[in-house]
């Protein structure tokens, strides 16, 4: 299914099952276990002084975790199988995607580079918060092949999405690398999966996911992480010490397991998706249907289509979305089931409505998170539904 890199001494699949369960025969255990203490016994203050400093210094000292905004066994298992999964040397978690976006963009404006060169469309959550430049950041909205010229000298971040959402459009990532020289290169990683591209392998540094989809898998666990160099890492743990947007150890424990199944999920949710699309592209209620790989676009680096597509229908899209009875009408993405929703009401809504339509998110756009049910059970419920448009 996934190329070998070099780094990997198993196949993806079995780093996917076994990854970040190394001290689990230690402990003499078969599922990690779930460390809820929020304090640890600190008999030596000397030492103890000593391991706070390494702590806030963004390290992770041996031994106990003091308390656990600093560290948590269960959130650093999910922490080293996601590094392992992305090809990266670390890994660090948080509350949820937003939380993971904050923190890379804290780390640029501390180290004093706030501007941000990024890429449309993105999740709408994260145009909003780089649009009003809540956290100190100053952005620039360029095409790719114009980000080179958009960097200046104090650009501490280019990030982009691909696919993008909701167009999935997909944005080739060693050009944008090559473009971006010495500026760190953040991808939003969440809807295509380390199992169907992973960005570090094609010249991006840093990776960053909602762990709230994919990687959970079943729609009920939220948390973000990203995947990048171990310095960076450090600036990360620093500000998520001093902020606190950790990740829970139930969701870490949740994320850790959605793992397991993230290969065999997405396999065969972009096996549906892709039928679904042929289908629909064959549809006169449909006008346009947008899937990564789909002629006559041609996959840029990623391996399989993946799970999200979007179309356009011909009349109004939001009565399918009234009418359809086994998908679920809904938000969010990249679980079991499902989900169907209007970007242009819902998860773009934040978005001026000139800059949607500039990056092609018009009211006509349906996009469906597809999950595990059967092709046909799907078809006929997207079937019915679009009669109602
Ligand atoms: C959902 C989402 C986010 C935000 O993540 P949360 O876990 O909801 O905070 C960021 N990027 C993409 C692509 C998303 O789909």
């Amino acid at each position: 299914m996934i190329v070998h890199t070099v780094g990997m001494t198993h196949s993806f699949a079995t780093h996917a099952v076994h990854a970040g369960r190394d001290d689990l025969a230690e402990l003499g255990v078969h599922a990690p276990p779930i460390d809820l203490s929020t304090t640890y016994p600190a008999v030596d203050s000397h030492t103890e002084a000593d391991r706070i400093s390494r702590f806030a210094a963004g390290q992770q000292p041996p031994g106990s975790p003091l308390y656990s905004r600093l560290h948590n066994p269960t959130v650093g298992r999910f922490e080293s199988a996601l590094a392992t999964l992305e090809n990266a040397e670390a890994a660090v978690g948080f509350a949820s995607g937003m939380a993971a976006l904050t923190a890379c963009l804290l780390a640029a404006v501390a180290a004093g580079k706030p501007h941000v060169v990024a890429v449309r469309p993105l999740y709408g959550g994260s145009d909003h918060l780089l649009n009003c430049g809540l956290l100190g950041t100053r952005i620039s909205w360029a095409e790719p092949g114009r980000v080179g010229e958009a960097i200046e000298a104090d650009t501490g971040l280019v990030l982009v999405e691909t696919p993008a959402n909701p167009t999935l459009t997909e944005v080739d990532l060693a050009a944008l690398a090559a473009e971006c020289g010495e500026v760190p290169l953040l991808v939003d990683n969440t809807i295509a999966t380390p199992v169907t591209q992973r960005p570090l392998d094609h010249g991006a540094s840093i990776v960053l996911h909602s762990a709230t989809k994919f990687l959970g898998g079943h729609g009920d666990v939220m948390g973000g992480v990203v995947a990048c160099d171990e310095a960076f890492a450090a600036r990360l743990r620093q500000i998520r010490i001093a902020t606190g947007g950790v990740l829970d150890p139930f969701g870490a424990y949740l994320l850790h397991r959605g793992l397991a199944t993230l290969p065999v999920r997405v396999a065969a949710q972009s096996r549906t998706a892709a039928e679904l699309a042929d289908r629909l592209a064959e549809d006169p209620r449909v006008a346009v249907v947008h899937y990564p790989g789909r002629a006559p676009r041609r996959p840029v680096q990623m391996e399989s289509g993946g799970a999200l597509l979007s179309f356009e229908v011909v009349g109004d899209a939001t009565r399918v979305v009234s009418a359809v009875q086994l998908i679920t009408p809904a938000v969010s993405l990249g679980s079991v089931d499902s989900l169907i929703q209007h970007p242009a009401s819902l998860t773009h809504r934040i978005v001026d409505e000139a800059d949607r339509q500039s990056c092609g998110v018009n009211t006509a756009m349906l996009r469906l998170s597809v999950g595990l049910e059967g092709v046909d059970d799907l078809w006929a419920d997207l079937d019915q539904a679009l009669k109602a448009a």
